[in-house]
């Protein structure tokens, strides 16, 4: 299975075998004049000016012909209000897709990009799409309406929620690893660049941080988080719509408020103690309202760059959460161990493998031939 993850200005590509065991994995970054390609041994900078030309010099350099791989299964950022689980994608699929674009207008476009990228160069795969809002389907009316004129709510406008798919491999690895004492009020705390958390009940959705579009929510690497509306009127009036988008998308954030949007450089600069605070602080306070939504809490369990590697903000978040009765081993904390506690409430260290769960379900309707 080739699976392919295109954003605006990249597409990160891995492979796996028949029983969804990694093969290779690598990326192209900064598509355009100096695009960076790196793929198992291959590292290099070229002129890539978009997503076909990228994903042209991946698949040329893969360790396998891509008839070999099967199908391909791609990441795609929203599914409307329609497309919830993966489906072979058919003409039908490619116009709901593209009629969600006003609903991603960054995301969406890039991942139709990759999609007919790859049916201009390997017109015989069957192409699979995996949507990062589908696990949220089961988050009741109450958490995804907005208070908003029945004419607007009719266009589309409610909370989705994303990180999807992130969440979808949680609970999956959960699954398998608390068979025995299964965890029914989980947090989960996607923490990464675009960072989220999600309210688990009985392994479905039931609330999450992210909200129409990916910008809601948490303090992030370069988005906002949660703004009173009124913010993002003034920034439009000030600086245009796009203006207020850029702000919004990649001048917000960690970045903003300390210089870096890399929590390890956060460490070094003057600013960064008041922006990782920042991130923590709101993580707490967003986590209450999660786990208000699921009645309690059972388990927390972190994933994502910051949620796998950054133990200071991890102790920081469950100290934060320890009036719940959340509890940690502070040397499990230390050396990311994957269990972080004995407690009553347990934690958790779950890697994200996004591009393993997409290959999974995709294989799944490959394999029976759907
Ligand atoms: P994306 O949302 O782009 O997939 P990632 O999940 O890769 O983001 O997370 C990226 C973030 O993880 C970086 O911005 C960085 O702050 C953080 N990160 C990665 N490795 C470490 C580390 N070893 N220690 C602390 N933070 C880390």
């Amino acid at each position: 299975m080739l699976v392919l993850n295109a954003g605006s200005s990249s597409v990160k590509v891995a492979t796996f075998d028949g029983n969804d065991r990694p093969l290779q994995s690598g990326a192209v970054t900064e598509i355009g004049p100096n695009a960076r390609l790196r793929l198992g041994a291959v590292d290099r900078v070229m002129d890539l000016p978009d997503h076909k030309s990228a994903i042209a010099a991946i698949l040329a350099v893969l360790d396998r012909p891509v008839s070999d791989l099967g199908a391909c299964a791609h990441r795609i950022v929203h599914g409307g209000t329609d497309l919830r689980d993966t489906c072979r994608i058919t003409p039908d699929i490619l116009a709901k897709i593209s009629d969600a674009i006003p609903l991603a207008p960054l995301h969406n476009p890039a991942n139709l990009a990759g999609i007919m990228a790859v049916q201009a160069l390997a017109p015989d795969l069957p192409q699979y799409a995996c949507f990062d809002t589908g696990f949220h389907a089961t988050n009741p009316d109450l958490a995804t309406t907005y208070a908003l004129p029945l004419a607007e709510r009719g266009r589309g406008l409610r909370r989705y929620g994303f990180h999807g798919i992130s969440y979808a491999g949680m609970v999956a690895k959960l699954q398998e690893i608390t068979a025995d004492r299964p965890i029914n009020r989980l947090l989960g705390l996607h923490l990464g660049n675009g960072a989220s958390l999600c309210a688990i009940l009985d392994g479905c959705s039931v609330a999450n941080t992210m909200g129409y579009s990916p910008l809601d929510g948490l303090t992030m690497g370069t988005r906002a988080g949660s703004l009173d509306p009124a913010v993002v009127l003034a920034l439009a009036r000030r600086h245009g719509i796009d203006g207020a988008e850029a702000i919004l998308n990649r001048q917000s954030g960690l970045l903003a408020l300390g210089g870096s949007n890399d929590m390890r450089a956060l460490l070094q600069t003057p600013d960064g103690k008041f922006a990782r605070d920042h991130f923590a602080y709101w993580a707490i306070r967003h986590a209450g309202s999660m786990v208000a939504a699921m009645g309690g809490l059972d388990g927390v369990a972190f994933t994502g760059g910051i949620g796998e590697n950054d133990a200071e903000m991890r102790a920081q978040i469950m100290t934060g959460l320890a009036f719940l009765g959340l509890e940690f081993d502070p040397a499990a904390n230390v050396q990311n161990a994957r269990t972080l506690n004995t407690a009553k409430i347990r934690a958790f260290i779950i890697p994200a493998e996004e591009e393993r769960t997409i290959a999974k379900s995709a294989r799944k309707l490959f394999q029976n031939g759907g």
